[in-house]
Order: C-alpha cells, then sequence, then structure tokens
C-alpha cells in the first residue's frame, strides 16, 4: 500500500472522507530519514540525561504519593522517542493502560494513532504521549486536584527532558491543567497558548475517548490536527506562532 492510500485509511478511520485536499509532502507517512534522526539524536545523548530520565521513569513506577498507587496495577510512564518534537499530553491511564503499563492503547489508543499517522506521526518515531496522572482513578473517575498537584511535577520534568516544539492536549482535563484555568475545551481549541519558561507552544483538541462517544465532532478535532501542524512548522519557521486559526 503507497504512502498516500495509508493516509486515505488514517484519515477515514478519524472520520474524514476523501474529498479532503489531499496534503502536501509535510503530510506524508513518517519518514524513514525522520526515524533514523530520532534514533541518532537519541544516541547521541549525554549519558547524563539518559540517567536523568531513568532516575525519572524509576520513581514514577515506584511514586506513593497520592492514594492512587493502591489500586493501579502499574504506574503507567509514558511512551515514545525520549527526545520527540512533538508531546501528546492526555488524562490518566484507563483500565487498558493500567494493565498494559502503556499510555492510550485499546480503542482510543488506535484513533489516536490514526489521528497522528494522518499529519505524518507517530509515537514510533516523533511523538511522546504521557498522561497527568500516572496511575488510574478507579473507575476512570476524573483526577482529583490533590492527585493532580502530587503528580504534575513529573509530567514537566518529563515536558523538560523531552523538549518538545509543541504540545498537544487532548481533552479537557489536561487542557485544564496545563493552562491553570478551569476554561471550557471550546474555549480552549483554536488557539496557540504556551507553556512553561520556555513558551513552547500549546494546542487543544479532544480527547480521542470522547471522539468515540461522539463521532461528529471528529471533524473538528481534524481541524484542530491541521492547525496544530500549522503551528508546529510555524514554529520550527522561527515565525512567531501566536495567534488564533482563521
Ligand atoms: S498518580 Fe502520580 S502521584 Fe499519584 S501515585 Fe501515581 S505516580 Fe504517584
Amino acid at each position: 500500500m503507497n504512502s498516500l492510500s495509508r493516509r486515505a485509511q488514517y484519515l477515514r478511520a478519524i472520520g474524514i472522507e476523501l474529498w479532503q485536499p489531499r496534503a502536501t509532502g509535510r503530510a506524508a507517512e513518517p519518514s524513514a530519514r525522520a526515524a533514523q534522526s530520532a534514533d541518532a539524536a537519541c544516541a547521541a545523548e549525554p549519558p547524563a540525561d539518559l540517567e536523568a530520565w531513568e532516575r525519572l521513569r524509576a520513581e514514577v513506577l515506584g511514586c506513593t504519593r497520592c492514594a492512587l498507587h493502591q489500586s493501579r496495577t502499574q504506574a503507567v510512564f509514558g511512551v515514545g522517542p525520549r527526545r520527540a518534537e512533538w508531546m501528546v499530553i492526555g488524562e490518566a491511564p484507563g483500565a487498558e493502560e493500567d494493565r498494559r503499563g502503556e499510555p492510550f492503547v485499546g480503542r482510543a489508543g488506535k484513533l489516536l494513532d490514526a489521528m497522528l499517522h494522518s499529519i505524518g506521526l507517530s509515537r514510533e518515531v516523533n511523538v511522546y504521549i504521557a498522561n497527568i496522572l500516572k496511575s488510574r482513578p478507579p473507575g476512570n473517575r476524573d483526577p482529583r486536584p490533590e492527585e493532580v498537584a502530587a503528580c504534575l511535577p513529573y509530567l514537566h520534568r518529563q515536558i523538560e527532558q523531552v523538549r518538545p516544539r509543541l504540545l498537544l492536549a487532548v481533552g479537557r482535563i489536561a487542557a485544564q491543567n496545563l493552562l491553570g484555568t478551569d476554561a471550557p475545551l471550546g474555549r480552549l481549541r483554536g488557539k496557540v497558548h504556551r507553556f512553561g519558561v520556555d513558551n513552547v507552544p500549546l494546542v487543544v483538541t479532544y480527547h480521542p475517548a470522547y471522539l468515540l462517544r461522539s463521532p461528529a465532532d471528529k471533524r473538528k478535532a481534524w481541524e484542530d490536527l491541521q492547525f496544530a501542524r500549522a503551528t508546529f512548522a510555524q514554529s520550527m519557521s522561527g515565525a512567531p506562532a501566536d495567534g488564533h486559526r482563521s
């Protein structure tokens, strides 16, 4: 299967019909060259950085800072290349993630992968994926403020070490906690926010689990992804990436 028909398959998975304008080369399948450069970047890492990363992973896997450690099967650290230009942030592990120790697996994970593939990204090559909470809240309830307060420093350290050029917050919980706001998701979409001392561009979209329940909003998620891709391209070109979607 060539890359165009593969892309058509990903677009279909996220509910986008084929009459969408064909993409330019930027949206093509992640290239072998991108994979090689990710490998090369990791191979060139100072050993101290790798040690700091492994120390952080060990801290998370053994963490007892909040009560969620009592009910989890295991903490879910994150997945993807340790140095990645994109970082996707979700809410918390669900039942399948808790069982398998990886974020965004199961149906929502498959949809997220299709969304990423549709803009030439993947967790294997150029996206690091993590959650606000590393341990599963029982019954998939919303994270409590004290749990977020205990866990968020881990995510901040991950972001510092991954050094993404763009953050994509998926879902209300991720967006509100990263941005420190109570604003509804609808008001946070379609804008470039800034995160941390490095002012990393941050774009907000729907959580794939929500899109599975509300497929009519997949088209809006596709618009968000295109907006994120344009923001990333602007940021990489050195142009100011602030603004709103037109
Ligand atoms: S949710 Fe975070 S703070 Fe709470 S136990 Fe898990 S890793 Fe620790």
